[in-house]
């Protein structure tokens, strides 16, 4: 059986930031700044209407304003540039997110780079991708971020330990071995072209699996006493599947009868658990810490740009 202390609450962490961020909210309102977010929502991708619809319901119960402009999927470039540019050159606009995917033919690249790199709430403009590298960040992607901050609150060592990241996405792999580079940590990054990769999960006392592949990592995946962090989102609707990974699991399982589907991640979790000396559940584990740390970036821009 499980032992519940071993869990790394994502969830817990994540109303912690919230707090801190809703009285920071606070103070800036008190200096009659309301940090504003607005949100890009392009095409009609339901799971990006769901993300959509839960940041500006936590950017209201933090005292943010949020306003979201929903184009359609034949939204035209030069729409979206335009937009882009009324948003950047509008004093009241803290932060600007625009939702990915992108509807196919529009090029995220080019939205992304005409975002205001002090409005860039996601980290992704080249201008802050280049200061986290050189350590000196100034927005960061919320994924990893919040990543970092869960394992700073729960007192998890990072400095002269190995760390292997498995996924070299721009949003979540490569700006989390910068931030474990950044504090100390030896990091090794892997993906799909890693030969024999195994034995090189099996190396890490710090394991993050960003990979998009439903239980990927297994137990054979994981040395004992490693410290397991699972990015990884699948909605399972498949009852075969959910009986493989969470059979033993009564309370998944019910889930399960109940819904229809259940949520799931990278890391096969019921058989690496038991290894693990920490291990994030799915959900409860990365996903609120995500949109904890947009709360956070978007504070944060708010309080800089406007030099509060
Ligand atoms: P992505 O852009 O698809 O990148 C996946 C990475 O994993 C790629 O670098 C790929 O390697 C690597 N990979 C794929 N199959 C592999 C294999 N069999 N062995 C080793 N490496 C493999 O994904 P992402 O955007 O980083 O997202 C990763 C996961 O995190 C997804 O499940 C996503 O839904 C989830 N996610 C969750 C949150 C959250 O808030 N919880 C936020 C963002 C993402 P190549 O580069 O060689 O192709």
């Amino acid at each position: 059986m499980m032992n519940e202390d071993r869990i790394l609450d994502g969830s817990r962490n994540a109303a912690a930031i919230r707090d801190e961020v809703a009285a920071e909210v606070a103070v800036l309102r008190t200096a009659g700044v309301v940090p504003r977010l607005e949100v890009i929502l392009a095409g009609d991708d339901p799971a990006s209407r769901v993300y959509v619809g839960s940041k500006a319901k936590t950017c209201a119960a933090l005292g943010m304003e949020s306003i979201t402009h929903e184009l359609p999927a034949t939204v035209g470039q030069a729409e979206l540039f335009n937009l882009v540019d009324r948003l950047n050159n509008d004093t009241e606009v803290d932060g600007i997110l625009v939702q990915l995917p992108l509807p196919d033919g529009l090029d995220s690249h080019g939205v992304l780079d005409r975002v205001d790199p002090a409005k860039d709430v996601d980290g992704f403009h080249p201008t802050n991708v280049g200061l986290l590298q050189q350590g000196r960040p100034a927005l960061v992607p919320c994924t990893p971020a919040g990543v970092m901050e869960m394992l700073r609150r729960e007192n998890i060592t990072i400095k002269g330990r190995r760390v292997v990241v498995v996924g070299r996405s721009d949003i979540v792999g490569k700006p989390m071995a910068m931030m474990m580079l950044h504090a100390h940590a030896t990091v090794t990054m892997c993906h799909s072209r890693t030969r024999d990769l195994a034995a090189v999960t099996r190396e890490a006392e710090i394991l993050v699996a960003a990979v998009g592949q439903l239980a990927l990592i297994g137990a054979d995946d994981v040395s004992e006493g490693a410290v397991v962090v699972d990015v990884g989102m699948h909605r399972v609707t498949d009852r075969e599947t959910v009986e493989r990974l969470y059979g033993s699991n009564p309370k998944k399982m019910a889930a399960f009868e109940k819904r229809g589907a259940v949520l799931s991640g990278d890391v096969d979790f019921e058989k690496v658990a038991p290894k693990a000396s920490r291990i994030t559940p799915v959900p409860g584990g990365v996903g609120p810490l995500t949109i904890a740390m947009l709360m956070a970036n978007t504070a944060r821009a708010a309080r800089l740009r406007r030099g509060v």
